[in-house]
């Protein structure tokens, strides 16, 4: 008999994809199937926020989003007499290297991860769908039937990964709900060309009937445009007049459009899975929550459940961490989902509603107060520390340890480690977890760091900060594969981080 599969990863989009990147960082093993026969062409998800930059840096193709991408630094808001212009991220990010929102198609964006997952001898297995799953003792039968008559197969695995969309098999087999509902509005979406608008900027209309938007895609067309279908238009197929007739409608200044490469309608729901995991089924990115693309939250928040996930399941499956690392998944997860899916739905709200008074505050108020408001740094800062993801922290979770001294300054335990000073993110980017110490080096003798890492040092990079730290003072922080913080301490006491090494990382006897 075959040993089972540590993990089976359901579905490549950009959640299957970023967490096969991080199975094979970690050595599971693992395969990825996909029902469709080739990845999405479609534009699809097209911001990626600073914190997904961060994040998928630790597979080394940040730079290459980034150059395909198109950074966006300005929001431009026209009001019947007036453009009001908005910085987009520019201040306020000091703390990352990826102070922008970035444009690029979800069809570029899978390409690169999937050329990543090519140069790691990664074969995402398409035109295979799973169809059942049945526990069986530790592991899970799952069958996968291959399309164009290639017949069925059954793998045992014994962690399964939903990561297919909204209408998850996984899901559906495991028997976790997905409340939520279907938002009335239909919204219209078009790739393409459109003379009269100043690039580099995001455009929005602001009308009482609702909002008319562009983004720059910048490939495969130069524009990406959203609306809201006008209430009482015909439900008919998208065509390029009728985009035309509601651009005239949401914005008389003369806008032509062009050369579409892609157009559709489609209808947003808010929902939420009741549960990120059942026994070893777990559901990540649009198997989990789907919302309203309202502050470009989606596709990244998948891309985020994924690199908080594989690293868990990898040590686990190699007896390198307890299985109850695994729990931690959805406590940290769980909540990031519900405060994506309650923050879409106001802006969702904001954008749409024909409550008279939500209009007035969206078509004149909000134009004008914007402004002031971005000019204090506080709202501001909360606003952008929170659509970037940057704000995203785990501080309750059980994986999250203060030690007995906190620092007085800096991050905390749960926390991002932020970079900065900038470049701290790029010594962490190596594989595993890193002890960053931030003071004198006499403070901790190599010999003692050697008992508190000894049968775990393979997994554990020391770094001696010396004025390079995000923390004044004498600090131990040890950075989870991840990027967060998981264990802070003021001091030279080893003892504290030696209780959460015990706890997480067990020393392995050679
Ligand atoms: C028209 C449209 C416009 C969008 N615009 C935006 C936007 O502007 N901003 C934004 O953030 N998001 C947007 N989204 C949402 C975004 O595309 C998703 O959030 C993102 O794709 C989620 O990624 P995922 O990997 O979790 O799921 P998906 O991308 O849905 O991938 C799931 C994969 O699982 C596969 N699969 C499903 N069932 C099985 C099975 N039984 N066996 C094997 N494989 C299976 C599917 O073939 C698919 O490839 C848009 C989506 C659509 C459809």
């Amino acid at each position: 008999m075959t040993a089972p599969l540590d993990v089976l990863v359901v579905g490549a989009g950009p959640t299957g994809l970023a967490l096969a990147a991080q199975l094979r960082t970690y050595g599971a093993s693992f395969r990825i199937v996909d029902r469709s026969l080739d990845r999405v062409h479609e534009s699809r998800a097209l911001g990626i926020q600073p914190r997904t930059l961060e994040a998928l840096a630790e597979f080394g193709v940040t730079d290459e989003l980034v150059t395909r991408g198109n950074p966006a630094m300005q929001l431009r808001i026209h009001l019947p007499r007036r453009v009001v212009q908005l910085p987009l991220f520019d201040i306020g990010l000091t703390d990352t290297a990826y102070p922008f929102l970035l444009f690029l198609s979800q069809a570029e964006t899978e390409s690169i991860l999937a050329e990543h997952l090519a140069r790691q001898d990664v074969v995402v297995e398409r035109g295979t769908e799973l169809v059942r799953l049945k526990r069986e003792g530790p592991a899970v039968s799952c069958r996968l039937r291959r399309g164009g008559g290639g017949g069925e197969e059954t793998v045992d695995a014994r962690y399964v990964v939903g990561c297919d969309g909204a209408h998850s098999t996984v899901r559906t087999q495991a028997g976790i709900g997905f409340e939520g509902y279907a938002y009335p509005q239909t919204f219209l979406l078009a790739d393409l060309e459109v003379d009269g608008l100043e690039p580099g900027a995001v455009h929005t209309y602001m009308t009482g009937s609702g909002m008319l938007l562009f983004f720059p895609l910048g490939s495969p067309a130069t524009w990406r445009m959203l609306a809201m279908r006008p209430p009482g238009a015909p439900d008919t197929r998208v065509k390029l007049e009728f985009l035309q007739r509601i651009t005239d409608l949401y914005a008389p200044d003369g806008l032509v459009l062009r050369d579409p490469v892609w157009m559709t309608d489609f209808r947003l729901h808010n929902r939420g899975a009741a549960h990120y995991r059942s026994g070893p089924f777990f559901l990540a990115g649009d198997a989990a929550h789907i919302h309203s693309p309202a502050g470009a939250q989606g596709m990244n928040t998948g891309i985020q459940d994924a690199l908080n996930l594989g690293w868990k399941l990898a040590l686990v499956c190699q007896g390198r961490a307890p299985a109850e690392l695994l729990d931690t998944y959805e406590t940290e997860r769980a909540p990031v989902g519900r405060s994506v899916l309650r923050f879409t739905d106001r802006a969702f709200t904001i954008g749409t509603s024909r409550n008279p008074l939500i209009r007035f505050a969206r078509t004149r108020l909000a134009p004008r107060l914007a402004p002031l408001a971005l000019r204090a740094t506080g709202p501001r800062g909360r606003v952008f520390r929170t659509v970037s993801e940057l704000g995203i922290r785990y501080r309750q979770s059980p994986a999250s340890t203060a030690g007995s001294r906190p620092p007085r300054k800096g991050p905390r335990a749960g926390d991002r480690l932020p970079d900065l000073p900038r470049g701290l993110q790029a010594r962490r980017a190596g594989r595993g977890w890193h002890l960053l110490l931030s003071g004198p080096p006499a403070l901790w003798p190599a010999e003692r760091l050697a008992s508190v890492l000894r049968g775990r040092d393979d997994l554990i990079t020391v770094h001696r900060l010396g004025g390079e730290s995000p923390w004044p003072d004498a600090v131990q922080g040890l950075v989870r594969p991840d990027g967060y913080l998981g264990y802070v301490a003021r001091g030279a006491h080893l003892e504290g981080l030696r209780a959460y090494l015990e706890r997480w990382l067990p020393a392995q006897q050679r």
